[in-house]
């Protein structure tokens, strides 16, 4: 790769970028099907990262026609990194066996190997032969949503398609490495005015707030709306919180600690709770739901707000399902995207069908939804939420800072990228959207 990257560091043209040799073998952080049943037993906390995921050179597969190379410059972590390398709700390689079966293309994806990483910001190196829109030298940002176009259930809204996957959680070759292979309608300009690590935070969590609040798709969030953001300044909640002031809404933070409140008054969140600081204890010792707690909680909003939410916004599943519920306002909406205290959900469907709420489903984001969120961002609008960056030797050790809930925001990854900062092309673009507001997350966290 050291040819590729002295290549893009010294602005080679496209055809010089496309004559260099790709190397049959690349660095990359992959978990291994053999050791799929290490935590066997174990509580989900105690499952570390750094004992499943490895970094160490990968064979190089083919490039399919509707195929690029992306010499990844950086990546980041994702909650979907844990899952793979806890094994947990299920390991991942059954679902590269699965892509494996629909094609020969498919096939290369069932390896002892799963290279995980579902974001990244890099160059292309190498094009497919189907692959119109882009070429060697493009600097890119790359979205996780991996279609197949072939399928028309793909072609309303590709969220839909029947085989959608998540790139590099259910598909191999993913972000968290040297080079990538990402099909062409994964990519997106990569904003001019950030770093690379900035860029490549953004697509997974970014995209994913725009669907579930912006986008027709999911909570159709409008202004003056009051929105609810449990972990509002955690991956999904940080960009949340922004689509909400910038839409005109009236954002309601959840955080878990008086640094997290902080920050959240910092972006501009003037309605915050710590639920630390309160107690809220919506689970009994009974395992029975406490419904006087969820009326302190929506109290506790009211006096913050005036009202109930108009929507919620879902993340943690089973510890605040309930609550959320209960809390939403009368014909409100409580927009879910997953579960991660747990999936197996109960609330008290009477406070949901008399007081006409409805629960909505929504799920990363389709091509459209994420460059619409791409260009917020390249605009200037919405600001990338990176607290920390790790070298890729240390994926492991950034993704149980996650796991363990250690984190604010997004962490980076460097991987080809020799340093942070690098990577900015529109240095007046960046003085405009001011480097104060870019650094938040990363000034608040001392780096
Ligand atoms: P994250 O960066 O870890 O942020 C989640 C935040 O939720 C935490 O910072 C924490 O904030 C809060 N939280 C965690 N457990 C909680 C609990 N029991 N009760 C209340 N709040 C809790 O993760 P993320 O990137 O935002 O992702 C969150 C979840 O969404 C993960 O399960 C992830 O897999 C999923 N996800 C799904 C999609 C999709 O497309 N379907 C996309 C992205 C993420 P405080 O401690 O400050 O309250």
């Amino acid at each position: 790769m050291k040819e590729i990257l002295d290549a893009i560091n010294a602005d080679a043209s496209s055809d010089d970028l496309a004559n260099i040799p790709i190397p049959e073998s690349y660095r990359a952080a992959y978990v291994k099907r053999d050791e799929a049943g290490m935590f066997e037993g174990m509580d989900s906390w105690d499952k570390d990262p750094r004992q499943s995921v490895h970094i160490g050179e990968v064979p190089t597969p083919e490039l399919a026609p509707d195929e690029v190379f992306v010499a990844m410059m950086a990546s980041s972590i994702n909650f979907n990194t844990v899952w793979t390398s806890i094994f947990e709700p299920l390991p991942t390689f059954g679902f590269l066996d699965r892509l494996a079966r629909e094609s020969e293309w498919g096939a290369r994806h069932a390896r002892d190997h799963h290279i995980i990483g579902s974001d990244g910001s890099g160059v292309v190196v190498r094009v497919g032969s189907a692959v119109r829109n882009w070429k060697p030298g493009d600097r890119v940002n790359i979205h996780c949503n991996h279609v197949d176009d072939q399928d028309p259930s793909a072609h309303d809204d590709s969220m839909l398609g029947a085989n959608q996957r998540i790139w590099g959680f259910e598909t191999n070759f993913g972000g968290l490495a040297d080079l990538a292979v990402v099909k062409a309608n994964q990519l997106m300009p990569k904003p001019t005015h950030l770093s690379w690590e900035e860029s490549a935070v953004n697509a997974l969590c970014a995209s994913t707030s725009y669907r579930m609040l912006v986008s027709q798709n999911a909570s159709r969030m409008k202004q003056g709306d009051v929105v609810l953001i449990w972990g509002a300044t955690g991956g999904l909640g940080g960009y949340a919180v922004q689509l909400v002031l910038n839409g005109g809404g009236i954002p309601v933070g959840v955080v878990s600690s008086p640094e997290k409140a902080e920050l959240l008054k910092q972006m501009g969140c003037e309605a915050v709770i710590d639920r630390k600081a309160a107690g809220y204890r919506f689970w009994g010792e009974d395992g029975q739901q406490d419904e006087t707690e969820w009326r302190r909680f929506g109290k506790d909003i009211r006096n913050l707000v005036g009202e109930d939410p108009d929507i919620v916004f879902e993340h943690p599943g089973r510890q605040t399902m309930g609550a959320s519920v209960f809390v939403a306002k009368k014909g409100g909406t409580i927009v879910t995207c997953a579960a991660t205290s747990g999936y197996m959900i109960e609330y008290d469907n009477r406070h949901l069908w008399m007081k006409l709420k409805r629960i909505t489903s929504s799920h990363f984001a389709n091509y459209a939804e994420a460059s619409a969120m791409n260009k917020l961002i390249d605009r200037g609008a919405i600001q990338p939420i990176i607290s920390g960056t790790y070298e890729l030797e240390q994926t492991a050790e950034a993704a149980l800072q996650i796991h363990h809930n250690l984190h604010e925001g997004k962490l980076g990854v460097l991987c080809l990228a020799e340093s942070e900062g690098l990577g900015i092309t529109d240095t007046e673009k960046r003085e405009r959207v001011g480097v104060d507001n870019i650094r938040r997350f990363a000034n608040h966290a001392g780096g």
